[in-house]
């Protein structure tokens, strides 16, 4: 090779990288998710499209805080159950309340995944093709729209986070009293992040879950998706019953400028919550028999082993099965409403870790 060779592929080189700095300082100062981006310092709002295959595609609602000063990337979803109310309203909320001039970093925020849950009132499932929209992720192009979606939402919003808080709530039929997942990867440094994510959230019954999937490519839930590619990520729930609650809206709303201070997005002080209770493991206690069902515990009711938690009659009123505590622990959800069909989960019970 000659010198003048040398030194054309010298400065060919030193071009090349001028010109990738300049584009990851617009890609910085830019933030893109699907339709909605945001210049460094504004919110924008658009969506993420779902392409139609063996059935309709959709539009997911997406907002993106992009704050005035860099740092980390938040990623807020709700509304994989459409029926979660007081979640999608928290976040709806954030969308405004957030202020980028305030923040460092940058915010995505999908109040609402799954849109035809909350326009047709179908708890649990996406009523188009019949799956739970949090068992499918990271997804595929070739799936219905469940899996479909749970792709576009894993290449534009979970690859482009570095954190991921997941919220949920009780559903229609759930009586649910708050708490927080905290997923145990076995990655120590991560998992001491995602366990702080939990405290700074501030719910004070925290289930410790560690039986995840492993295989990032069959992660099943959106958090597990997101902590599965080295993202420490957090689950919550608030809400219940079809509700929309006010504390339960501001605890959701409260958790994650909690969140945000302890990432460094606010400059405000970090509070970790108080003598949490966690619990671990969780016993789900399913009916025995199909009928009408009364409870007789309330959520974040404290029950014995083998106390009743309620029962089930047939049709014409004679009682045929009684549900009994199987474990010692906190009511974290009991069966919000009569209808009851066997096999199906009456209430969970957590159980207080020492
Ligand atoms: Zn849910």
């Amino acid at each position: 090779m000659t010198a003048s060779v040398l030194r054309s592929v010298t400065l060919g080189v030193v071009f090349g990288l001028l010109a990738a700095a300049a584009g990851a300082q617009q890609r910085a100062d830019r933030f893109t998710v699907g339709t909605a981006s945001a210049a460094r310092g504004q919110t924008a709002t658009g969506v993420i499209s779902v392409p139609a295959g063996s059935d309709a595609g959709y539009d997911i609602p997406v907002a993106v805080v992009n704050g005035a000063r860099p740092g980390k990337v938040l990623a807020l979803a709700a509304g994989s159950h459409g029926t979660e109310y007081a979640s999608i309203v928290a976040l709806e909320r954030l969308i405004s309340e957030l202020e980028p001039a305030a923040i460092s970093g940058t915010v995505i925020i999908l109040p609402l995944m799954n849109v035809a849950s909350f326009q047709r009132i179908v708890p649990h499932l996406n009523p188009v093709d019949g799956k739970n929209m949090n068992r499918f992720f990271p997804g595929s192009m070739q799936g219905t729209q469940t899996d479909r979606a749970s792709f576009v939402i894993t290449r534009e919003v979970v690859e482009k986070s570095d954190h991921l808080i997941d919220m949920h709530g009780g559903d229609i039929d759930e009586s649910l009293r708050p708490y927080s997942y905290w997923t145990k990867t076995g990655n120590a440094a991560q998992d001491s992040i995602s366990r702080d994510m939990v405290l700074a959230f501030g719910l004070d019954h925290i289930i410790i879950s560690a039986d995840r999937p492993k295989d990032p490519n069959a992660s099943r839930y959106l958090e597990n998706t997101a902590s599965l590619r080295g993202k420490p990520s957090i689950t919550v729930e608030a809400g219940h019953a079809g509700t929309v609650e006010p504390q339960d809206v501001q605890a959701l709303i409260d958790g994650t400028l909690g969140v945000m201070a302890y990432l460094r997005m606010l400059d405000r002080p970090v509070k970790f919550v108080e003598r949490p209770v966690w619990l671990d493991p969780t016993a789900t206690v399913a009916s025995e028999a199909s009928g009408i069902f009364y409870p007789v515990v309330a959520r974040g009711t404290y029950v014995a082993q083998g106390m009743k938690l309620g029962y089930v009659t047939d049709y014409l009123g004679k009682t045929i099965w009684e549900a009994r505590a199987p474990q010692a622990g906190v009511i974290t959800y009991v069966r919000a409403v009569p209808s009851m069909t066997r096999g199906e989960a009456i209430a969970v019970i957590g159980v207080v870790a020492r």
